[in-house]
């Protein structure tokens, strides 16, 4: 499964948030394939359609799709040269799908910060620069081999330019995430130089009621770190919130002025930063959400559900979600003329309601 590195500089509120995501946790009974890591949270995407489905279908139970986040030892100044927990976090981050930087924008005279002072610009700029600075060391590195492979003519010229090309975003202090497009990069070539900087990117501030309000320094940062996505939470409310029964917590969220767990938000941002998307199954047992790619065909997302489906696919009967809920059932979404027959070229939509007809 793809997965999230959740990194930022010490006392920020990771371990807070990441025990908050590790008490979200889905019941592993749901997943049993899931391999439990003490590191790894693997959370549930909220998804409100799973409840409507189940209505329709009666379900017994329901199974969100889910994502999962990596807890990554804390970066220090100097991470580059291997100092102090370096080498061990440049390594995390390199097995990540996508990077969630925490970054403090609460104050708390009682929580030291490792720089004196609660700065989030001054805080991006200091992991930003690391990764920079280690990615520069890596093309430093593969800029020679490159070279001599493309006079051997082992390796073709756009990998060469594409090296050179990224190591200019580099030196302009950007990461590869924001510049790489811009500066015209093939991602397909970037992405073989399994570059930090190139991952995608989310920032969570974790934030206080006062800069939960504050609208104004919200956008802002939101503007300093577009266009990766920015989350404002307060990971300390976060950690007591999944503590509550749902209703409780819908309560104290709406005391709070808040429409959304600052959870949910998260799984719901990095599941998309990923580049995933879900369609569903329902039935009298479940209602269910699968986990695919964008742009995945119908034989690619049954091959989700078993490897015997994708072999042995025939077509997928595919009803929309909202065409579902709007007539009520499948029978009389049959007789509108509702249920749709894909075959094996269809590429999968948001909020399909699927079921494949397969040989065996
Ligand atoms: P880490 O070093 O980034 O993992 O940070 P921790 O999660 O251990 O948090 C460092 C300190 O900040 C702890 O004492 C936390 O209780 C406190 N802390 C974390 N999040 C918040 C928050 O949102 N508000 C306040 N006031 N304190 C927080």
């Amino acid at each position: 499964a793809l997965t999230i590195g959740i990194a930022g500089l010490p006392n920020v509120g990771k371990s807070t948030l990441f025990n908050a995501l590790t008490r979200a946790s889905v019941v592993a009974a749901n997943y049993p394939f899931a391999t439990i890591e003490p590191n790894v949270g693997v959370v549930p995407l909220p998804d409100k359609r799973l409840d409507r489905l189940a209505e329709v279908f009666g379900s017994e139970r329901i199974v969100p799709a889910t994502v999962s986040f990596v807890d990554i030892a804390g970066i220090v100044k100097g991470a580059s040269e291997g100092e102090g927990l370096g080498n061990q976090f440049l390594a995390n981050i390199r097995e990540a799908d996508a990077i969630c930087q925490v970054t403090r924008a609460f104050q708390d005279a009682d929580v030291v910060h490792v720089e004196g002072r609660v700065d989030p610009r001054d805080d991006i700029e200091t992991i930003s620069t690391e990764l920079i600075l280690a990615d520069m060391q890596t093309l430093e590195k593969a800029l020679p081999r490159l070279e001599k492979e493309v006079r051997g003519k082992k390796a073709e010229p756009e990998v060469l330019e594409t090296a050179k090309g990224a190591m200019k975003v580099l030196e302009a202090g950007t990461l590869l995430s924001a510049g790489a497009q811009e500066a015209g990069l093939d991602p397909e070539i970037l992405a073989t130089f399994q570059l930090m900087t190139s991952k995608p990117f989310i920032y969570v501030f974790n934030t206080d009621d006062a800069g939960l309000a504050d609208e104004a320094m919200q956008a802002e940062l939101r503007e300093l770190v577009a266009p990766a996505e920015a989350i404002f939470l307060d990971a300390k409310f976060e950690s007591e919130l999944v503590e509550l029964e749902p209703d409780e917590a819908a309560e104290m969220l709406a005391e709070t002025g808040q429409d959304e767990a600052g959870l949910d938000k998260l799984a719901r941002v990095g599941f998309e930063t990923l580049g995933l998307q879900t369609y569903l199954t329902a039935g009298p047992k479940e209602a269910r959400a699968w986990t695919i790619h964008k742009g995945w065909t119908a034989p690619q997302a049954a091959g989700v559900i078993h490897t015997d489906f994708e072999r042995g696919f025939i077509k997928a009967e595919v009803i929309s979600f909202d065409d579902l809920v709007e007539l009520g059932s499948v029978a009389e979404a049959r007789s509108h003329g509702k249920v749709r027959m894909e075959g094996k070229d269809y590429v999968m939509q948001d909020g399909d309601v699927v079921e494949f007809r397969f040989n065996v």
